[in-house]
């Protein structure tokens, strides 16, 4: 087929579907929490659809054994070690070159700014653990935004719909399965040795059937009027489950919204600010937050990371120079020859900084070098009250 110079993706396809919006879709920003199967899969389905905008996250690189249910990602990528998510974005751009998949190589809780959150239109989850959940369940909550969480798992997979208002992850968690994720992310000031994810058995099936659905619920949001006036049904407050060893597939309503839960904390009052950006130094930042806000006193809490700039094994007593955001300091006690046979018999204790402000000795340090990413939206403490300050200046990394 002749290439045409010009052309619209889509064009006389979707547009044939009474409910397809182009500029919404081509305008729409998806946030991706994971680039495994599922990420794959949704990815995939977002491209060919056209989603105008999408940021994936994972902090994973590829292997072999990912190859057997991961549509994007090739042999060579896994002897290579490539990033997942640098793979699923440059692929997902061959599909479909008219769209911007931007990777975010990182955890997605410290390592992406939360003015990402900002923007999507819906977040998609696309994760293989507890923790993981609770932690984007909280980041979706805190910008108003929708996720849609995809499970898999043998021949069944389902797909949770979660909503301001409506439905919370958090509120839905047993005390057992709370007390676990606080086992696992509570105690700040000791280095754990953090147990893999076991691998779940399961088959590129399940991944394609959960993938589709999670996308179809996407692009349902992305089409949400304020009026309400659209075809279709969405899975707000509810969970699809397809099993498919015996081809049922059931919706239950599961929405749990409880007042005293501390996930529901909405930042509706951020200030976008694009004379600030995480490559600036700390110092920088603080005289420009007093400028900016009109305050005498800044000091900017890290909510999502912490800096630590020593650890001190027990026994023996010895201490560390590491100078890394606490995101990083499991890969860097993994490299750490001693500090790794260290880790496994005593205790680490970690010197770390969390709230930011002119005592903090390392003022020629960037934000994000002590653990800000870019496009963040700080929480500063002021004389004037607690502020969310955005670092819109990162904006242009990801449009
Ligand atoms: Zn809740």
């Amino acid at each position: 087929m002749e290439k045409k110079q010009e052309y619209e993706w889509g064009e006389g396809v979707f547009t044939l579907l009474s409910w397809f919006k182009k500029d919404k879709v081509k305008n729409a920003r998806v946030l991706v929490a994971g680039a495994g199967a599922l990420g794959n899969e949704v990815v995939k389905n977002l491209a060919l659809f056209g989603v105008g905008h999408i940021n994936v996250v994972d902090f994973d690189r590829i292997e072999l054994s990912n190859l057997t249910r991961s549509v994007l990602f090739r042999e060579e990528d896994a002897y290579s070690h490539a990033y997942k998510a640098d793979i699923v974005a440059k692929r997902a751009m061959e599909i479909n070159p008219q769209i911007r998949v931007t990777p975010i190589v990182g955890n997605l809780f410290s390592e992406v700014g939360f003015g990402l959150y900002r923007r999507a239109d819906v977040v998609i989850g696309c994760l293989d653990s507890r923790i993981a959940r609770y932690l984007l369940n909280r980041l979706s909550l805190r910008a108003g935004k929708s996720w849609i969480d995809g499970s898999i798992e043998n021949m069944t997979g389902a797909v949770k719909v979660y909503t301001p208002g409506l439905s919370c992850y958090e509120c839905g968690l047993s005390r057992e399965e709370f007390n676990h994720i606080m086992l696992r992310t509570g105690c700040a000031d000791v280095v754990r040795n953090q147990v893999e994810a076991g691998r779940v058995a399961t088959t590129p099936i399940s991944a394609s059937i959960v993938g589709a659905m999670q996308v179809q619920e996407a692009m349902k949001i992305i089409h949400l009027e304020a009026d309400g006036q659209v075809p279709f049904k969405t899975l707000q407050g509810k969970m699809l489950r397809y099993e498919g060893m015996t081809n049922t597939t059931s919706i239950y309503r599961f929405a749990s919204w409880k007042n005293t839960c501390p996930a529901h904390e909405l930042w509706d009052d951020v200030k976008e600010c694009p004379e600030l950006s995480a490559r600036m130094t700390v110092g920088d930042v603080l005289q420009k937050l007093r400028e900016l806000l009109g305050v005498e006193v800044v000091e900017i809490n890290m909510r999502n990371n912490k800096f630590i700039d020593r650890v001190i094994s027990d026994r023996p007593e010895k201490e560390f120079e590491v100078m890394i955001p606490e995101s990083q300091l499991d890969a860097y006690i993994k490299e750490h020859k001693e500090l790794r046979q260290l880790s496994y018999r005593t205790l680490i204790h970690k010197n770390f900084f969390e709230n930011i402000d002119d005592r903090f000795p390392y003022q020629q340090l960037t934000l994000q070098q002590i653990g800000i990413p870019p496009f963040d939206v700080m929480e500063v403490s002021t004389d004037k009250g607690v502020q969310h300050v955005e670092l819109t200046g990162d904006a242009g990394l990801y449009d």
